[in-house]
């Protein structure tokens, strides 16, 4: 399909965010009667699911200490539950299992989800966890875990069938989505405003707004903007952080056991929850030898083809080569020793898994904010950004709530992430979790 010289929406970025905001403005534009699908377009330099929402784990939870990470992340999960056969959502679960250090937020999380009405469970102390764990997995055996958030909803979706899965809905919707057409420039008038994106393929005039939805390559984006590279941060406490990158890089280490998925099966042979476990327990592998004996962490959960997660992601020094992607992905040589490890530690039916690890196609690059949270704002008067510091597969509600803007409205659940708050001190609690994503 050839490239339109113009279009009243256009949206860069066939991932989760792109694609869940044209279908999501499509149905808004036709229920509100002020237009329709044909009027949005999807740009995607490769093909949908190329970047990060197609090697994404796919867990989707609500583990997260900041109240507005939490309330957005209820609003998405409603999307998820919406429609799981098109999203291949599996409403699973998640369990998070913490070291002490981290009792205190998981608490203050608990007690969110209580308040706003997310279904878990917390258990507190190291036998009731134990028992707790032992009732769903009878060969549990990891020691001293003194806290486990279990949150009822959630659990984790396909990546790649799910952003398929939205590809066809922004279709049913008209939704023009083309591939390989590489956004180049952004044409910017002397007010800022956006008035084409030039391609590959050609010049796209924007007749009313532009999104970008670029994932991994938002600094690229951020530079075509000319916005500034690094800016000043102002704490709560009224300090300035001056000359901070705004863009960082990680390395998500993931990989994946080629077992039977049926083995990893709860006690009533249902669907496992996704599991993520955080211990200053030592770590051993199964010849007995140390492995580490501080704060480790891992997650897992059931896939198609064995057990696939993943543990803490890796800081990238400077700039990074992000295509093609994830090929780029440089996974620490012990990954793989340290995560079936964990495994092992976690469960004895996955003693002696590390013979079944598999180089899969697992793991890739993350951008990542100069405070590790979303930006989910205009950046130019009609450029509005989806940002999300690669929290964002499980994000797929931003794309509704992005809708509502572009038409007019406020959405209270994307404002705690404007980019002001850098400027203000508004951020963004921190926890004492060892991810970047927490
Ligand atoms: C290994 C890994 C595991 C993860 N696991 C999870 C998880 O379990 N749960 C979770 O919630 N999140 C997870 N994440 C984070 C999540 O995947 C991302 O936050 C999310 O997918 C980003 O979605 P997006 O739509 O913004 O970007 P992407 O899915 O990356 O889409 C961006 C698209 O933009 C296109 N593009 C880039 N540049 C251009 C250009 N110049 N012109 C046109 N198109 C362009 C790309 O081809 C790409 O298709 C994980 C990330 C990684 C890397």
């Amino acid at each position: 399909m050839s490239a339109p010289t113009a279009s009243r929406y256009v949206v860069v970025g066939a991932g989760i965010h792109g694609l869940s905001t044209a279908y999501h403005l499509a149905k808004e534009l036709r229920t509100r009667g002020t237009g329709s699908g044909a009027d949005v377009v999807v740009l995607d330099k490769s093909s949908p699911g190329a970047g990060a929402s197609g090697i994404a784990c796919g867990v989707v939870r609500n583990n997260y200490f900041q109240p507005a990470m939490s309330e957005l992340m209820q609003a998405c999960v409603e999307v998820w539950e919406s429609d799981p056969a098109a999203y291949h959502y599996n409403p699973v679960g998640y369990i998070a299992l913490g070291a002490a250090v981290q009792e205190p937020d998981l608490t203050a999380t608990y007690d969110r989800q209580e308040q706003i009405g997310y279904r878990s469970e917390l258990i507190v102390g190291v036998p009731q966890v134990d028992a707790h764990m032992k009732s769903l997995f009878p060969d549990w055996r990891a020691q001293d875990v003194t806290i486990c958030l279990h949150e009822h909803q959630g659990g984790f979706a396909f990546n790649m069938d799910s952003v398929l899965g939205l590809a066809g809905k922004c279709e049913s919707e008209n939704v023009t989505i083309l591939s390989g057409v590489e956004v180049e420039e952004i044409e910017l008038g002397g007010d800022g405003v956006a008035t084409a994106v030039r391609t590959n393929r050609g010049r796209i005039e924007i007749g009313e707004q532009l999104v970008l939805a670029p994932g991994p390559w938002a600094k690229q984006f951020w530079g075509m903007l000319g916005l500034p590279q690094t800016i000043d941060i102002r704490t709560p406490t009224g300090d300035v952080a001056r000359d901070q990158p705004m863009w960082t890089y990680w390395n998500l280490q993931e990989g994946e056991i080629a077992v039977d998925p049926q083995a990893f099966a709860t006690a009533n042979g249902g669907p496992p929850p996704v599991i993520h476990l955080d211990t200053d327990a030592p770590l051993l592998g199964d010849d007995g030898k140390l492995i580490t004996d501080e704060l480790w962490g891992i997650y897992f959960k059931r896939d198609r083809h064995g057990v696939q997660g993943g543990a803490s992601p890796l800081v990238v020094d400077g700039d990074v080569a992000l295509d093609p992607y994830p090929q780029t992905t440089n996974v620490d040589s012990g990954f793989a020793d340290m995560w079936c490890a964990g495994l092992s530690h976690a469960m004895s039916r996955f003693e002696g898994c590390r013979a079944a690890y598999r180089d899969a196609r697992s793991g890739g690059i993350g951008a990542f904010t100069a405070d590790n949270f979303p930006v989910f704002d205009y950046v130019k008067p009609n450029v509005y950004a989806i940002l999300d510091s690669n929290h964002g597969y499980k994000m797929i509600g931003v794309g509704r709530e992005v809708a509502k803007v572009l038409v007019g409205e406020h959405s209270s659940l994307l404002y705690p992430f404007r980019f002001e708050r850098f400027a203000t001190g508004d951020l963004h609690p921190v926890s004492q979790s060892p991810y970047p994503w927490s």
